[in-house]
């Protein structure tokens, strides 16, 4: 048998990383082998996740709005940050969403938009995962097309009342504190939607759990309703207004899910390459196969890629210069090619790839959701079809 080569050796894409990056994606890969990857199948299964216990440990690791500068945050380059989304959700599309919720929307909402008095009371407690936050912008009717919210904001002399439910959101059940977005004048449409930071014990805020998901089931997904919520006036992100406030924590949050779809299909590769060896169909072993060879290539193929476009968007990002068409293309591509490897690789599994024993079937149901939030794939179409054209094909 000749020597054998894993896609990151055969794309040298080691060669495009600094040390110190690589270091943090080899604590990331080690604390994902040691704390995650053994439970995470369990977890799935019975759609229960321990997120404080986990949100305490990813902490320690560093990971919590660890692209973010100050108030306890690591503050490392965005390529660093992409590198870790990418090994957490090697082990779990789950995991890397509660990093990215917490980091990338909630953390990011307050440090971007937040007063002083917001970022110091929140951030340095978030980032020790002593405080969990959700990002509430989808509404039941309302998910590609935000702008058209009916969550209400009014204004009681100097405080804000809210009134409303939003649909879909990660780690709201299990939040402190819910940056939620609502319309504080609809008579302005979109451009009078502001977010506001709720701490969830605030009466007339509650946040059932979503049961029954085939997808992300290690990760808690709820509703927030909101009944009369009596906010002061200093719970208002004072620097959002209008769409731009959600529309640029999204951004953040898709970044992360170029890097972390990459890995959970680099994950199904590996899994299938390792089968294909030692399982043997019509006495030799599956890998020894022309047509198992031609898949295995073209899925190493689209991994390679998959990892270039996702360094080449972190090195953009890291230079201040990535449009949010840019990260369109890679939020497409990279949830598009993974969920296809990883539909590929079970059937490489054969019945074998149905059980929770392999993670490729794990995955591809978690892509599904992956492939869905933070913009729909349709809707990226659309954007790059508006920086390809100039022409919107929204509505
Ligand atoms: C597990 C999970 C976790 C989530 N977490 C969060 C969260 O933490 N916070 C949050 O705010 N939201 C969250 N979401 C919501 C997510 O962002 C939305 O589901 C997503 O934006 C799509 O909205 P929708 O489900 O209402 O689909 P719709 O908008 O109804 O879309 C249905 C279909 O229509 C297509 N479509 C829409 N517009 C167009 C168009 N103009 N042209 C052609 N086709 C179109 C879509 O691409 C899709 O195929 C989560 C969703 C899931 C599944």
């Amino acid at each position: 048998m000749a020597e054998t080569r894993t896609v990151t050796q055969l794309f040298a894409l080691d060669t495009l990383l600094t040390e110190e990056e690589i270091a943090i994606r080899d604590t990331v890969r080690k604390f994902t082998a040691a704390r995650i990857r053994p439970h995470v199948a369990q977890w799935f299964d019975e759609a229960q996740i321990p997120v404080r216990e986990l949100a305490k440990e990813l902490s320690g690791l560093g990971v919590l709005g660890m692209h973010l500068e100050g108030y306890g945050c690591a503050g490392t380059s965005a390529t660093a940050y992409g590198l870790a989304c990418l090994e957490l959700e090697a082990a779990d599309s789950g995991i890397r969403s509660l990093v990215s919720v917490q980091g990338s929307l909630a953390m990011f909402a307050i440090h971007h938009w937040g007063s002083e008095e917001q970022k110091e009371h929140w951030l340095p407690r978030m980032a020790a995962g002593d405080a969990i936050g959700c990002f509430g912008l989808t509404e039941s009717d309302f998910g590609s097309d935000p702008g058209g919210m009916r969550t209400r904001a009014v204004r009681d002399g100097d405080d804000w009342v809210l009134n409303g439910a939003k649909m879909w959101i990660t780690n709201g059940s299990v939040a402190d504190v819910a940056v939620v977005w609502a319309n504080t004048d609809l008579e302005e449409g979109s451009r009078g939607i502001r977010g506001f930071v709720v701490p969830t014990d605030t009466p007339g805020f509650s946040a059932p759990e979503i049961k029954n998901k085939m997808s992300l089931r290690a990760s808690v997904t709820s509703e927030l309703v909101l009944e009369d919520v009596r906010l002061p006036a200093s719970a208002m992100l004072p620097k959002a207004a209008g769409l731009r406030g959600p529309l640029s924590c999204l951004n953040e949050a898709r970044f992360g899910i170029i890097f972390g779809a990459i890995g959970a299909a680099r994950d199904c590769l590996e899994t299938a390459v390792d089968y294909a060896q030692t399982r043997l169909v019509f006495d030799k072993p599956l890998a020894a196969y022309q047509l198992t060879q031609a898949k295995l290539a073209d899925m190493a193929l689209e991994v390679g890629k998959g990892h270039l476009l996702a360094y080449q968007l972190g090195r953009l990002k890291d230079a201040g210069e990535v449009e949010p068409a840019q990260v369109s293309l890679g939020k497409l591509n990279n949830c598009r090619e993974a969920i296809k490897i990883a539909r590929e690789c079970r059937t490489i599994l054969g019945a074998n790839g149905i059980t929770l024993e392999y993670p490729p079937i794990r995955h591809a149901n978690n892509l599904e959701s992956v492939l869905t939030y933070e913009g729909t794939a349709e809707v990226h179409q659309l954007q790059i079809g508006r920086a390809l054209t100039g022409a919107s094909a929204f509505r």
